[in-house]
């Protein structure tokens, strides 16, 4: 803002100037006080004069330039407000602002009627009056406690994606942001395709398996041409690709579909571990890989509550692949770790490593890393590692880089 400079002349020179002129017409006497004080006086005080006025012109400028200001900036947030407001009308997505005492401080009109009318959104009003599921409470908590978490809320007719995002609002106070997104429609082509997976996978493995055995009988009876038993050899072959294929593939549904059900049981770890690993021993000892387990002191005398045969097929899928991408003549590691209350299953081999790019896709279904193509596999496998981990209450998570190996680590809860 251009500001008027309040004095032209420095003030006290024009009182000085008024004053001296005042002393020489008390103190000279007539008429040289008059004539040598007066035209002083007079200039001085015109000078005090003139600066008063202008401080008091310059003073309602500011003022007026200070109210303009005020005016403009009230329309500015009027308007941001009117922006803020249409853009939380129009949102598909419904919107949930908590405030420190989980109460709801902003929402908008698709919250409300994707949450239905059996939530009652009101300002101020509580977090319970929202939501009763107790998986969604849990996710709100985690966010309060500054986690970001995802999770898929069925409300009749609807199925909802919902996210809790936690922030500091302006007075520092903690706050979590939830966002709702109805995916009922993509739900159901889901629960539609899977169960085609299904059925097309069960109903492919009774041919399959009979081919399997019509092969075989054909080599054992030795009834086949001169030279024709290396295309069985290859048709056993593919035979054995596709078997392991469907397995990956219903094994994998039966996860997401439900139809999978943990059986729990407690198993010692020094007893589970060598088992398995003694099962594997077969896939390294071809390529010259030494299988080494660390486990932490004490652990092994630990008995945890898991189903045991999941847990061996998890931790199966993670160890063959260690086994198979990594150089021969290396070493394959199964690391234990207690990180009450979970368990952590570390797998690391020092093989070609999984670049930044390939890691965020690995754990999706039939992905395979460019750099490992090759070597065969069904690109299932880390799918089902993660449906696994899921199903049993924990996560699994991948450390790698191009090059240096790859390192998976499974956290389980210690009970089941
Ligand atoms: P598959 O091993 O049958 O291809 P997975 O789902 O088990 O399928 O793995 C998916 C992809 O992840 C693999 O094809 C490979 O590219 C990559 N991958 C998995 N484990 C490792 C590993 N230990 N080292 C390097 N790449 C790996």
């Amino acid at each position: 803002m251009k500001r008027t400079p309040l004095l032209p002349a420095p003030p006290l020179a024009a009182l000085a100037l008024a004053l001296l002129g005042a002393w020489m017409v008390f103190f000279l006497g007539q008429p040289l006080g008059l004539i040598l004080g007066g035209p002083c006086f007079l200039t001085g005080a015109g000078l005090l004069l003139r600066q008063g006025f202008l401080q008091l012109g310059s003073a309602a400028q500011v003022k007026s330039e200070l109210e303009s200001e005020n005016l403009s900036l009230k329309d500015r947030s009027r308007h941001e407000d009117r922006l803020r407001q249409g853009i939380l009308v129009h949102l598909r997505e419904g919107l949930v602002l908590l405030g420190p005492g989980k109460e709801i401080r902003l929402y908008n009109p698709a919250a409300q009627l994707l949450l239905s009318s059996s939530s009652r959104l009101t300002l101020g009003g509580s977090l319970h009056g929202l939501f009763r599921e107790p998986e969604t409470l849990r996710h709100i908590d985690r966010a309060f406690q500054g986690e970001v978490t995802e999770w898929t809320l069925r409300r009749d007719p609807r199925v909802l994606r919902l996210r809790a995002v936690p922030f500091e609002s302006e007075d520092g106070d903690p706050s979590v942001l939830l966002t709702l997104d109805d995916i009922t429609h993509q739900e159901a082509l889901e629960t539609t395709r899977q169960k085609f997976i299904s059925n097309a996978s069960h109903e492919l493995k009774t041919p399959v398996t009979s081919i399997r055995i019509a092969t075989e009988n054909l080599m054992d009876g030795g009834s086949v041409a001169p030279g024709g038993e290396g295309n069985l050899k290859a048709i056993l072959r593919s035979v054995d690709r596709m078997t392991m294929l469907l397995n990956d593939i219903s094994e994998l549904s039966r996860i997401e579909t439900g139809a999978l059900r943990l059986e729990p049981m407690p198993i010692q770890i020094g007893v589970f571990v060598p088992q398995l690993l003694d099962e594997l021993r077969h896939q390294a000892e071809p390529r010259n890989i030494t299988l080494k387990t660390l486990v932490e002191p004490g652990l092994e005398r630990t008995v945890i509550e898991v189903d045991s045969l999941r847990l061996h097929q998890l931790l199966e899928n993670l160890l063959s692949n260690a086994i198979k991408f990594s150089p021969v003549g290396s070493e394959v590691t199964l690391r234990l770790q207690r990180r009450d209350p979970w368990i952590l299953w570390i797998v690391q081999d020092s093989g070609p490593g999984i670049a930044d790019s390939d890691a965020k896709r690995i754990f999706e279904r039939f992905y395979r890393a460019a750099s490992t193509r090759g070597v065969p596999g069904t690109g299932l496998g880390l799918a089902i590692v993660k449906h696994l981990a899921l199903l049993m209450g924990g996560e699994v998570s991948l450390q790698s880089e191009l090059g240096r190996g790859a390192t998976f680590t499974v956290k389980l809860p210690l009970q089941g």
